[in-house]
């Protein structure tokens, strides 16, 4: 499989661009970086407006070149980072040349659709690309394993599960493979009633019981849209059909993920809830490396509870069947819809269980393309945005 492959470096210092520094996983891959700055070489560093922090980051481990997509930040940008030798660039084209750049590993870590472009040209220079933004894949999926597979790139996931299957995933023998479970916290709804649930605030929402996250992917875990994503990135990630892909809600989120062999055996992988396990293991590949994440003290927590997801409650889950089973673009304009109706959410346009219906609304009420190039994409992306603003509009 493309993505078993050796790290493309010979240099005793790991090359490091981070799309998205300045993001929930972006801060949290700098701060191991930080920690051993002698290990890595920064090349290059963005963020979409947040210039203070960027700045802040840059001073700190002085890349060759910081970026906000934002062309308005421009100016503070370039002006914040005068006479250190970093050199500043604004606007989307510069965030992709950022991925362009010469290092030997990118974290993608870009929310949503916005992190295709620099995830797409890390792959098409052959790096070794560390994917947080799953989006790329949903969208993307065959897309992006073609450009992998092409151009010898390496794709480590760093999405806790995804990471957690691939640590106990037999690439050697994946026909011994009987299926994926993904384990899912259940987010902050989770015995909350759909009456109640139609009350919810975004301040509300946004509050995970156990991972803390950026604000997207927070409202993604509490509608459970964001384990409907992980499912399709699974399906292209380690190609596997949807049917053997299974979700399991498990609150405590210790076990992170399982891989179930035709004999019966489960490996399973665990830790605490921390970014900083999946994260570590994706900059040290193929090594490990020391993180400060608590240590896992199973005694303390007791006992681990499971159970089945409540298709009604939660009819993410059946999108994302529904999307892999559409095939070509609906996965792209499932993803697109939820963005935007994620975002309406955030913005108080409308409540909690109207993501879902817009979801819905979308994802049936278009045919899918066949998925044979990017234009096709960004064609899909544009129509599922516009018709879920119309959703919302009325
Ligand atoms: P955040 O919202 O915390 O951070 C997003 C990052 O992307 C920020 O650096 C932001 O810049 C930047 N950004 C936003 N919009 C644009 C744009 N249009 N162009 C360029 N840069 C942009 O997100 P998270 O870190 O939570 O999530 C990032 C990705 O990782 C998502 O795809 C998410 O699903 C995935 N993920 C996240 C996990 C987590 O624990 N947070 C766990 C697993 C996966 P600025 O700060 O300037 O706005």
């Amino acid at each position: 499989m493309t993505v078993v492959q050796k790290i493309k470096t010979n240099a005793a210092k790991r090359k490091i661009t981070i799309l998205g520094s300045t993001g929930s996983v972006g801060q949290q891959t700098i701060d191991l970086i930080a920690r051993s700055p002698d290990a890595y070489e920064m090349v290059a560093l963005t963020a979409n407006k947040n210039v203070a922090l960027l700045v802040e980051q840059a001073k700190l481990l002085k890349p060759a070149m910081a970026v906000v997509a934002d062309e308005s930040q421009y100016a503070s940008l370039k002006d914040a980072l005068a006479g250190t030798g970093i050199q500043a660039a604004a606007g989307a084209k510069a965030v992709e040349e950022a991925a362009q750049a010469d290092s030997d590993w990118v974290m993608s870590a870009i929310v949503g659709a916005a992190g295709l472009p620099g995830t797409l040209a890390a792959a098409r220079r052959g790096a070794t690309i560390t994917f947080a933004n799953k989006e790329t894949l949903v969208c993307a999926g065959p897309l992006m394993m073609k450009l992998v597979a092409e151009a010898g790139a390496t794709l480590l996931p760093v999405d806790s599960e995804h990471n957690a299957i691939y640590q106990v995933f037999d690439f050697n023998n994946p026909e011994g493979i009987a299926r994926l479970i993904l384990t899912a916290s259940g987010g902050p709804f989770r015995t909350t009633s759909r009456e109640d649930m139609a009350k919810m605030t975004a301040e509300q929402a946004v509050k995970h019981p156990v991972w803390s996250m950026g604000a997207k992917i927070s409202i993604d875990s509490a509608t459970l849209m964001n384990k409907a994503l992980e499912v399709i990135e699974a399906h292209f990630l380690f190609q596997m059909p949807p049917e053997q892909i299974d979700v399991l809600v498990h609150p405590q989120s210790v076990i992170h993920s399982m891989v179930e062999y035709r004999d019966g055996s489960v490996l399973a992988q665990m830790g605490s809830p921390d970014m900083r396990t999946p994260i570590g293991y994706c900059l040290a590949w193929p090594q490990r490396m020391e993180t400060p994440v608590p240590r896992l003290e199973l005694a303390k927590i007791g006992s681990l509870t499971f159970e089945n997801p409540d298709p009604v409650k939660f009819p993410a889950l059946r999108f994302a069947q529904e999307a892999m089973k559409k095939g070509g673009t609906a996965p792209a304009m499932l993803s697109a819809a939820n963005e935007v109706a994620v975002q309406a959410f955030l913005d108080k346009r409308i409540g909690f269980l109207d993501i879902e219906r817009i979801n819905e609304s979308v994802l049936n009420g278009s045919n899918a393309a066949p998925l044979t190039d990017l234009e096709v994409l960004r064609e899909a992306d544009e129509a599922a945005r516009a018709q879920a603003e119309e959703l919302i509009g009325k």
